[in-house]
């Protein structure tokens, strides 16, 4: 089981890589955080492969509040 996840996480990884910069900067830092309830930034977060999208969570940058957000991969 721990393989598995290893390798779903260096593919979710190489799947998040593959985004232009660009984008990635402005998916990082457009995230919904229920606490400050506005658009933040996402800090410390690890990226998992879902089915169709990537998953990212960390904290916001702004409450340490965790946060979440969805990346669709198709
Ligand atoms: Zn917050």
């Amino acid at each position: 089981m721990k393989h598995a996840e290893n390798i779903s996480s260096i593919k979710a990884l190489q799947a998040w890589r593959a985004i232009p910069q660009h984008l990635r900067d402005k998916l990082v830092r457009n995230v919904f955080c229920g606490r400050c309830l506005n658009a933040v930034e996402i800090v410390d977060y690890s990226i998992r492969q879902e089915k169709h999208a990537l998953l990212l969570t960390g904290k916001c940058r702004t409450c340490s509040q965790p946060v979440a957000r969805v990346v669709e991969s198709d």
